[in-house]
């Protein structure tokens, strides 16, 4: 018997490697316009043919290649990229596997045209099945072009897996769009068939999202700024208003590198959560940049999925910087926000993230530099808080007063709290709806209605959450007669309603007997209060981006907070500043109005010249 193990020739060998790096023409865009990137280029111009079936053209002013080169180029791990091992561990630029050019060469029939600025004459190269069919010497400026004309011609089987022109044509500019997303100091141009799609002029990284995802994002853009020793995280995320039902404005980029990661995603998720409905899509662009030595980026042909050395640090910077961007544009757009430092020490305020990763993160010393820097604001209550324990209603009324209800650990810990917010001198209520609370940093101006609305939707979340409110029986139950529509909502709510508090019976035609109300509502209001609440949630219900329990919440909470116009006594407005900063997220009502803004003494000297 003959041996029969044969070595293949190079370009079969060529075409197989070629399946994993170039699998439809948006693959080719991908690698052709990262090289351009690499070659240091400015200006990138890409054309399209027939959604990349017929050509696929990248036109770079980039540094371009010698004679030699742009033979070698073509070679399989042919790559100026990487020269060893360790080289993986220091990548910089996009490229540095060296395949993509032999792998479309294996593909297509490949034209390039290069020069570099120190040659009087560039060269051109025509390329078919891996092999060279003709080079001379052209005429042209510093740069490169390469032109891919019909891909997969030799592989039939490829081309016929080829989508509709409009699919693969949607799959190129969404390379195009990464790349062009992460390079805002590089011009783009994208044309298909001779039309222009895309003309993207240098800029700002702002500039770069409102040209290429719309206007729509113009001034509805938190800029994302964190920077560690370990990482930085900057880029912007879209204002809650921005949401929108499909999935789709979403970038990461490691080390400007799009990246898909249903992890980090999760991060930003996490971040956003509340402030947008569980089922919408908030727009981000986030870059993260960290110390190669920290990625593996060769996990995957195309590179598109990463190894982080530590996931879950990286997974807690990002929620934490979202946060605290998302924290700081609904404060002030002027004056430069920081929280003083007294509420920077309360535990809210303090405590890392999500439960399992709490402690890993705590315990690791950059999460501790990053805390330091003070860049984790808002980050989310300490899950062994107590929140919020049911007040004891006799104490409540004797200590507090009654227009709002308070709760026995805020009671308890009134005093330490006044000491850690740092808060001196009395509380000063102006027009009836503001309170300033000052500190030798400067003061808060808190909106009394918004902050207390927060106040009472995390209560309120709380308890439909599993905490529910405890109920006051009614020693006369009364009836609340309702029109037929509303009689269906209320129904809805019930379950719901229940854990507020409330405990109904529907009693047929349209009428509900109260049998019980949460245990702080004054007897007597209860009609009025859940007419109230049924008003205020159909002002919601047409909103589609929220839960029927997500408009509950904001109904109850808009419904019964403190309204402007209530004059407060010193120790309600000490209580409900005291209520605002152990919320999670105290910054914000739950439809995104700031409840406080904060200005620093420093700022205030400096724009009266002292
Ligand atoms: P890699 O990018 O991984 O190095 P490629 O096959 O994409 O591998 O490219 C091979 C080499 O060809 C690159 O390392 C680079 O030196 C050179 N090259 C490719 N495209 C260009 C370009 N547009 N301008 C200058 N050099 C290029
Ligand atoms: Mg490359």
């Amino acid at each position: 018997m003959p041996d029969i193990i044969q070595l293949l020739p190079d370009n079969i060998a060529n075409q197989i490697a070629a399946g994993e790096v170039i699998q439809r023409p948006a693959s080719a865009v991908k690698e052709l316009l990262e090289n351009a990137v690499d070659a240091g280029a400015d200006e990138i111009r890409l054309l399209i043919n027939d959604a990349g079936k017929a050509l696929i053209q990248v036109i770079d002013n980039g540094k371009g290649m010698s004679e030699t080169d742009a033979r070698m180029a073509f070679e399989r791990h042919a790559t100026s990229k990487i020269r060893n091992i360790d080289d993986l561990f220091r990548i910089k630029t996009m490229g540095f596997r060296g395949e993509a050019l032999a792998s479309i060469a294996a593909v297509a029939q490949v034209e390039l045209k290069t020069k570099r600025k120190e040659d009087d004459a560039g060269v051109y190269i025509e390329i078919e099945n891996s092999v060279v069919k003709k080079q001379e010497p052209v005429a042209m400026e510093q740069g490169t072009s390469i032109a891919m004309k019909n891909l997969f011609f030799n592989v039939p089987a490829r081309r016929n897996f080829l989508k509709s022109n409009p699919s693969e044509l949607r799959h190129i500019v969404d390379e195009f769009i990464r790349v062009a997303m992460a390079f805002p100091e590089i011009f783009f141009s994208l044309s298909s068939n001779g039309q222009q799609v895309f003309h993207l002029e240098k800029g700002s990284l702002k500039q770069r999202i409102v040209q290429i995802l719309g206007n729509s994002y113009n001034a509805k853009l938190v800029a994302v700024q964190e920077h560690t020793d370990y990482l930085n995280i900057t880029g912007f995320v879209g204002k809650p208003e921005t949401a929108k039902k499909t999935r789709g404005d979403q970038y990461f980029f490691v080390n400007s590198r799009f990246i898909k990661s249903a992890y980090l995603n999760h991060a930003v998720m996490n971040a956003f959560n509340e402030m947008i409905a569980k089922d919408s899509f908030p727009m981000y662009t986030l870059f993260i940049d960290l110390d190669p030595a920290q990625l593996d980026i060769n996990v995957h042909p195309t590179k598109q999925e990463i190894k982080f050395e530590d996931e879950k640090i990286v997974y807690a910077f990002v929620q934490s910087a979202v946060k605290h961007a998302l924290a700081q544009f609904s404060i002030t757009p002027t004056l430069d926000f920081e929280l003083d430092a007294g509420i920077q020490n309360l535990d809210a305020v303090n405590k890392p993230f999500t439960d399992e990763i709490k402690s890993s993160a705590a315990s690791s010393s950059l999460y501790q530099t990053f805390t330091q820097k003070n860049q984790a604001h808002f980050v989310e209550r300490r899950s062994d808080l107590s929140f919020p324990p049911r007040p004891v209603k006799g104490e409540m009324e004797i200590f507090y007063g009654e227009k709002f209800p308070i709760h026995q650990s805020v009671q308890q810990a009134t005093t330490a709290n006044i000491t850690m917010l740092n808060f001196s001198g009395d509380l000063l209520q102006v027009h009836n709806a503001y309170i300033i609370a000052q500190n030798d940093k400067g003061y808060l101006l808190i909106n009394q209605q918004n902050a207390h609305e927060r106040v009472l939707y995390e209560r309120f979340s709380n308890a439909v959450a599993g905490k529910p409110i405890a109920t006051q029986s009614s020693l006369f139950p009364s009836t609340i007669e309702l029109s037929a529509g509303d009689a269906v909502l209320l129904n809805e709510l019930l379950p719901d309603l229940h854990q507020l508090g409330y405990l109904l019976e529907p009693f047929g035609n349209n009428t509900f007997v109260i049998q019980g109300t949460p245990a702080d509502l004054l007897q007597g209001n209860e009609k009025t209060a859940l007419e109230k609440m049924l008003e205020q949630y159909k002002h919601f219900s047409n909103d589609l981006k929220f839960s029927r329990r997500e408009k509950l919440l904001r109904s109850m909470s808009l419904q019964q907070s403190i309204k402007s116009g209530t004059s407060l006594t010193q120790k309600e407005m000490g209580v409900l500043l005291e209520e605002l900063f152990v919320c999670a997220v105290p910054n914000s009502t739950p439809n995104g109005k700031p409840t406080y803004m904060s200005f620093k003494k420093e700022e205030l000297d400096k724009m009266f010249g002292r």
